[in-house]
């Protein structure tokens, strides 16, 4: 297959690429503007086997690269990724996130491309009622960032009932971390938000200190509970998402292990696994933060060849925090 993938120099995408060089011989492409993304990872990955590799923007004018390439697949990343910001600014993520996937699926039309991944979110489920959600729990975020993907998923889905070629796989990811076991790439962003990233750079003493967002939730250590997943495990469900439409009917597949961590939990296996007792403060709720977010991942672990490796929370944070050591 020729393969298209955006935002492939940012954290997610740079590993399904990895996965693509590494364990298959299809042809890729990769777009990115590199706002989020980093130059370094493509760099590294095209030591793997060579790519094409063009900085633009959706925004640009794609003609050109889409007649020259006649993709027959489209994994689609470029997007912004920060809840909060998106409470800040909720036109970038509206822009961004989702007029830019009925762009590209304008593209997709006019070139013939039937074959799409779309990276979407556990945040599409808001504040489930039940603590494990599946791909038919309803869908009702509480943040622009969730309604930027849900709408996309939407464009998505409209799209493909006009066009019976057309076959898509949404994916769900819950809450993604740690680095490429290999220590080829990881995450770079300078001000990342996330658990996992802010206690390892609170590790390496990046951060004089963290805090725990709150410890009055309704759970049983009154921290929020999230399914923590591997990317590299993450990056593989694309190829076996791929895979899948390719001989079957359009999914949407839930990307989580299926099993949570209280945020006292992770804070407590940082601390084991680096031998470092940092400081933790307790401080306020952050806004938008469901108490409880759980996959269930059954679906695509029937339907399709994913055998999730890296199900250790250790093992998660061991190499979220080799990578921060390298950077
Ligand atoms: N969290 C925290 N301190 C931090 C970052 C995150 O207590 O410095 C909590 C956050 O409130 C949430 C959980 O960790 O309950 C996971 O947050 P993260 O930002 O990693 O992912 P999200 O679930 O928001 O996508």
């Amino acid at each position: 297959m020729n393969i298209l993938i955006t935002g492939a120099a940012g954290y997610i995408g740079s590993h399904v690429l990895k996965v693509l060089l590494e364990q298959s011989s299809h042809e890729i492409c990769v777009i990115d503007n590199l706002s989020k993304g980093n130059i370094n990872a493509i760099n590294e990955l095209k030591k793997i086997r060579n790519f094409e590799f063009f900085n633009v923007s959706l925004e640009d004018d794609l003609n050109e690269i889409f007649a020259k390439h006649k993709f027959d697949a489209i994994i689609h990343f470029a997007a912004f990724i920060e809840v909060f910001e998106s409470t800040q600014d909720p036109l970038k993520y509206y822009l961004n996130n989702t007029a830019n996937v009925a762009k590209i699926l304008t593209y997709c039309k006019i070139y013939g491309v039937n074959r799409f991944i779309f990276s979407s979110t556990a945040a599409v489920y808001g504040e489930p009622d039940t603590p494990e959600v599946s791909e038919e729990s309803q869908t009702i975020p509480i943040n622009p960032y969730g309604y930027s993907k849900l709408m996309s998923e939407q464009v998505i889905k409209d799209y493909a009932t006009s066009n019976k070629e057309f076959r898509y796989a949404i994916l769900r990811y819950f809450n993604v971390a740690g680095a490429d076991p290999d220590g080829l790439i990881g995450q770079n962003y300078p001000n990342a938000t996330h658990l996992i990233k802010v206690a390892v750079q609170t590790i390496l003493g990046k951060r004089e200190k963290m805090a725990i967002y709150g410890d009055d939730y309704a759970t049983d250590d009154g921290t929020c509970v999230r399914d923590y997943i591997h990317v590299s495990d993450l990056a593989t469900a694309h190829v076996s998402a791929l895979n899948h439409i390719n001989e079957n009917q359009s999914e949407i597949f839930n990307v989580g292990y299926g099993r949570g961590f209280s945020v006292k939990e992770v804070v407590k296996m940082a601390k084991e696994v680096s031998g470092v007792d940092f400081k933790v403060d307790i401080a306020n709720r952050r806004d938008g933060d469901p108490s409880v977010l759980i996959s269930n991942a059954s679906k695509i672990k029937t339907l399709t060849d994913w055998t999730p490796k890296f199900d250790d929370l250790k093992l998660i944070i061991k190499t979220a925090l080799e990578w921060e050591k390298r950077l």
